[in-house]
């Protein structure tokens, strides 16, 4: 895929690199000339410039990227100018870091598809992971949903799926297992471990001790979730 990244602070920089790891072609842009240097060498086109010159934004072909990424957070001025600019170039996905709520709203009224405040979405996530011990992972799917795991807490262990009743109890559905099996040499002793991921799950089937289960769930049950033992 083709990015452009406009603004390497540590946030851009960081993405920038994540994104070179992964074998993109990856333009980097910012004003200040430190920070483009230690992108040379590890992308072909790193580039000293203001980007609210739209003269050289008009330049690099940014239209036909898969996406650029606005990582300008403490000039809201121009992060927003620089925003409509790659709008009127017509490309086709601008993602745009905010630096608080109100440069949120700004950049969502002018446009811009997808906004993000790495901050407080880091933020939320630390917090999560001290609130919900037991959650491991959480995916926010809309306002309202997320796609939990956890690892099967002992009261479910031996019991089908269909009788936990969690969709009627709580809303909450279980859409996937994972789960260790045992691979069995020619005799008989466990060879291996290899895991499985059953998705839909059976309802008649039981869960079983070191299951991890995916669950959909509507915001207000998550405490509910991470009380299950
Ligand atoms: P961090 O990710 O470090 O939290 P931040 O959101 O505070 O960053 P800023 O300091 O606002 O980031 O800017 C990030 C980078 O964007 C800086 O390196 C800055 O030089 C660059 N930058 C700001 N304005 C422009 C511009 N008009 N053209 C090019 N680069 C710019």
């Amino acid at each position: 895929m083709q990015v452009a990244v406009i603004g390497l602070g540590r946030f851009g920089s960081a993405l920038a690199e994540t994104l070179i790891e992964r074998d993109h072609e990856v333009i980097v842009i910012d004003k200040n000339e430190k920070l483009v240097q230690r992108f040379v060498g590890k992308t072909d086109t790193a580039i000293v410039a203001d980007a609210t010159d739209d003269t050289v934004l008009r330049t690099l072909g940014l239209p036909d990227m898969d996406a650029v990424v606005v990582a300008i957070g403490d000039d809201v001025e121009a992060s927003v100018l620089v925003c409509i600019t790659l709008m009127d170039l017509g490309v086709k996905k601008i993602i745009a870091k905010a630096e608080d709520e109100r440069h949120a709203r700004i950049l969502s009224r002018i446009g811009v598809q997808k906004v993000v405040q790495p901050e407080k979405e880091s933020a939320r996530h630390v917090a999560d992971m001290i609130s919900y011990p037991t959650i491991t992972e959480r995916f926010n799917i809309s306002d309202r949903h997320a796609i939990v795991e956890i690892k099967a807490p002992k009261s479910f262990v031996g019991k089908r799926i269909r009788d936990l009743d969690l969709r009627r109890r709580y809303n909450v559905l279980i859409i996937g297992i994972r789960r260790k099996e045992a691979v069995f040499d020619k005799r008989a002793d466990i060879k291996d471990l290899n895991e499985v991921f059953l998705a839909p799950p059976d309802p008649d089937g039981e869960i079983e001790e070191g299951d991890t289960l995916v669950l959909l769930a509507p915001n207000e049950a998550i405490d509910e979730i991470a009380r299950w033992e």
